[in-house]
């Protein structure tokens, strides 16, 4: 059974030194070898200067990347790419690249499904499944930036959004490494500048990453302006109040020094009148802060839509106006289903 195999690409340069010295009983420098070959995205095969029997010997026990890509969607409109991965188990998951001026963007999934249960997200339809290793984390972007590089070897995954399913501080230990992993120097050397970690907002784990020295960008899911909004459509907001998910804000901004940024899907009829955008204004003055509006992907499981485009804009006008910064998200990949959780959720519904 693959799904037991070691993943190679989810260690640590000591886990796998001590991997080849221990479990394989080769010398310290094999370690180096079979990090070169990861780096590049090889496969075991690939790895051409270990022996043909040590090749054999590593495949029966581990999987150099855990994540394969199964399909791929290029939009007609924008050429972003929207990728259907298949992990050792069998379980399915997803992510998006986008290509921006400032760089190849990845969004990334954490876990299969997630057990937030927002009211408007495709991914926690059916829950939880199970966390993600970081090396499952890690696959994906090394298995997209191969699929780049093979593409034109002048580009390379430059940004990544841990944005696709799942709640990464839900899976904080595998994340956490999982960054640590993608900005190391010997490997992907992915800037943690360029790296945004959207969260609903579980406090604790908030602070806990605070103190980690790992200067991502924290993007941090508010979709309501208050407490009696925010708990219609959010569960989470029944465990932690507004007023402690901005405290945790603030005291990240203070550790880091880094901007936060707001992720408010625009609801029709729930959140995007102008009182709405008023009282978000007050709670958010002071803050070193950005505000990204979303016009709601319609989720057709959910009943809930987007406000139309003079509301859209209204909204963002009066949040400009109380000298909140603001933007509205450009939609991307509008042919391919672009959003979290859509393709999955499709693919599991036709297997039904
Ligand atoms: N669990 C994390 C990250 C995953 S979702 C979080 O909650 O932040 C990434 C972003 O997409 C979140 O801001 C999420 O609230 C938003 N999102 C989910 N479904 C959406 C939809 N149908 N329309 C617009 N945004 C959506």
């Amino acid at each position: 059974m693959t799904g037991e195999k070691i993943q190679l690409l989810g260690m640590t340069g000591e886990e796998l030194e001590r991997f080849v010295l221990e479990d394989l009983r080769e010398s310290r420098f094999r370690a180096k070898q079979i990090r070169q070959w990861l780096d590049r995205g090889a496969d075991i095969e690939g790895m051409t200067n270990l022996s043909a029997p040590l090749r054999a010997r590593l495949s029966e026990i581990a999987v150099a990347n855990p994540v394969r890509i199964l399909e791929s969607f290029r939009s007609k409109i924008d050429d972003t790419e929207k990728f259907l991965y298949a992990l050792p188990d069998g379980n399915l998951i997803e992510g998006v690249l986008m290509r921006y001026h400032h760089g190849d963007t990845l969004c990334v999934s954490t876990q299969v499904g997630c057990r937030m249960g927002c009211a408007f997200c495709a991914s926690t339809l059916e829950g939880r499944v199970r966390d993600l290793t970081a090396g499952e984390i890690l696959g994906q972007v090394a298995a997209v930036n191969r699929r780049v590089q093979a593409e034109d070897p002048g580009r390379r995954v430059h940004n990544i959004v841990l944005m696709g399913s799942g709640e990464p501080l839900d899976n904080y230990d595998n994340v956490v490494k999982f960054l640590r992993l993608v900005n190391d120097p010997e490997g992907l050397n992915i800037s943690l500048r360029n790296i945004s970690l959207s969260t609903c907002g579980l406090v604790p784990r908030m602070y806990d990453f605070a103190k980690e020295g790992l200067p991502v960008t924290l993007s941090l899911s508010l979709h309501a302006p208050n407490d009696e909004i925010r708990r219609k459509i959010m569960p989470v907001a029944h465990a932690y109040p507004m007023g402690d998910v901005l405290a945790a804000c603030r005291r990240y901004i203070e550790v880091t020094g880094r901007r936060v940024i707001f992720e408010y899907a625009l609801i029709k009829d729930l959140n995007s009148d102008l009182r709405c955008a008023e009282e978000l204004a007050r709670r958010l003055r002071g803050m070193q802060c950005h505000v990204n509006l979303i016009p709601l992907n319609d989720v057709k499981e959910r009943h809930l839509e987007a406000p139309d485009r003079r509301t859209v804009e209204a909204f963002l006008k009066r949040l400009e106006l109380k000298h909140i910064s603001a933007t509205v998200r450009r939609e991307m990949g509008a042919d391919i289903e672009g959003a979290c959780g859509q393709l999955r959720r499709k693919v599991l519904d036709s297997e039904k």
